[in-house]
């Protein structure tokens, strides 16, 4: 039995881990499930599925959670806080750790799924721009094993050769071509773009996810820090990765070789297909996907993106540019931005604006140690909160 620890079972990632592991139980055996605040949903999740142990990030919501489990029985030891996510991303009977919580928030804990070796299932992008380099060393460092279920990664990584570890240049790769759907304004006027609403941002034409993320692909930040995300992954430079506006959200992404073949991995857009892939690897599972129809689909469309209107992914390729702290006070500025954003305190295209605004008047350095990382996280987040402050008088 391969024991898994999913942090953030109940989001949508948790969600759509927690669907492929029920198909499979004779397979894997949940060890624990975290979440920020949500205790009904939790209390559920530890009925379906009886994990060793429920992490709560909040310590009243841990609290409640006990109670009630209590009440039922349940066997499900509670933990709260930071110390918690840490603690069950590190226990000697969880192989697997799906980093699965979002934000900056998931930093630590799949730092220490790195640090115990674990294999990790990485949703969590903005844990990998932030600390980039630290991470990546740490998981070589700890021979953890770092798998993709971003679905354009997860893409790519199906798309390369099973070993790159020498580089891409000794593989043959001349360049990634990251696909992107082009979010809900793909075709909106930058006038229009004045105006939308997070009602209107959250409603993407392909996938059903998080709030934050959604709100990231309209922007098209999301496609930014995907870029930085494969940057790290793949050991790429950032003029190595060309992204592809592809609206149908069939090709989940591409990798062109020096000799003109281009590889692409298509499938259903369902995030249950990249975390099968990477749960099993290198074997493969049933997902639960429906089969790609490609009568139905008919017709796959290819446009550059456009820089003008979502000025958030060329900032992303600016800071991967950069290097050190540069993507960390990116990452940081946009996660304020956007919850402003959400709580209708910041227009939408306030978020570029106030990401441009604390990158230009911050310094960067170079990301060697984790104080440094957090230290330069806190000091975008007070700057993003001025400035979105100045915003709205
Ligand atoms: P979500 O909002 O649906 O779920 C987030 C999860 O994180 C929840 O379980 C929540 O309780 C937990 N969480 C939030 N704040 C926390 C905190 N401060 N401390 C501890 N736990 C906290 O988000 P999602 O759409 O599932 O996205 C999760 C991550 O996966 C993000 O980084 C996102 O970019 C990435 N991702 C998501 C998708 C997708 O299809 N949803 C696809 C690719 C990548
Ligand atoms: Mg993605």
């Amino acid at each position: 039995m391969i024991g898994v620890t999913v942090l953030g079972a109940t989001g949508s990632i948790g969600g759509s881990t927690l669907d492929v592991l029920a198909r499979h139980k004779d397979q894997y055996h949940v060890v624990a499930l975290t979440a920020h605040r949500n205790v009904k949903s939790m209390l559920k999740l530890c009925n379906d599925f009886q994990p060793e142990y429920a992490v709560m990030a909040l310590p009243d919501e841990a609290e409640k959670l006990e109670v009630h489990l209590k009440k039922c029985r349940g066997e499900t030891k509670v933990l709260a806080g930071v110390e918690g996510l840490e603690y069950v991303s590190s226990l000697d009977q969880t192989d697997c750790v799906v980093a699965g919580i979002v934000g900056a928030a998931g930093l630590l804990p799949a730092l220490a799924a790195a640090r115990s070796g674990k294999r990790i299932l990485l949703a969590n992008k903005e844990a990998l721009v932030m600390s980039g380099r630290l991470f990546m060393n740490e998981v070589k460092k700890y021979s953890a094993e770092l798998l993709p279920i971003d679905s354009e990664h997860n893409a790519i990584f199906q798309c390369l050769p099973s070993d790159f570890s020498d580089g891409l240049n000794a593989n043959g790769v001349r360049r990634i071509l990251l696909t992107a759907s082009g979010g809900p304004f793909r075709k909106t006027s930058l006038d229009k773009l004045k105006n939308v609403t997070p009602a209107q941002a959250c409603a993407h034409p392909n996938w059903s996810m998080g709030r934050k993320i959604s709100v990231d692909s309209a922007t098209m930040m999301n496609k930014g820090l995907e870029v930085i995300e494969a940057c790290w992954l793949f050991d790429a430079e950032p003029e190595q990765i060309q992204v592809v506006v592809h609206p149908q959200s069939v090709i989940h992404s591409m990798v062109e070789y020096l000799d003109g073949s281009v590889l692409a991995q298509l499938g259903s857009p369902d995030m249950r297909t990249p975390i099968a892939h990477a749960l099993s690897w290198p074997k493969r599972i049933d997902a639960g996907v429906q089969p790609l129809n490609l009568f139905d689909i008919a017709t796959l469309d290819f446009e550059s993106p456009d820089f003008v209107r979502f000025p958030c992914l060329k900032l992303a390729f600016d800071t991967a540019k950069r290097g050190g702290t540069s993507s960390t006070i990116l990452n940081a500025a946009n996660e304020v931005a956007v919850q402003a954003f959400l709580d209708e305190q910041l227009s939408f295209i306030g978020i570029a604006k106030v990401n441009q605004t604390v990158l230009d008047e911050l310094s960067y350095h170079e990301a060697s140690t984790l104080d440094v990382i957090l230290s330069d996280d806190k000091i975008a987040r007070e700057l993003a909160n001025d400035v979105i402050k100045k915003l709205s008088h």
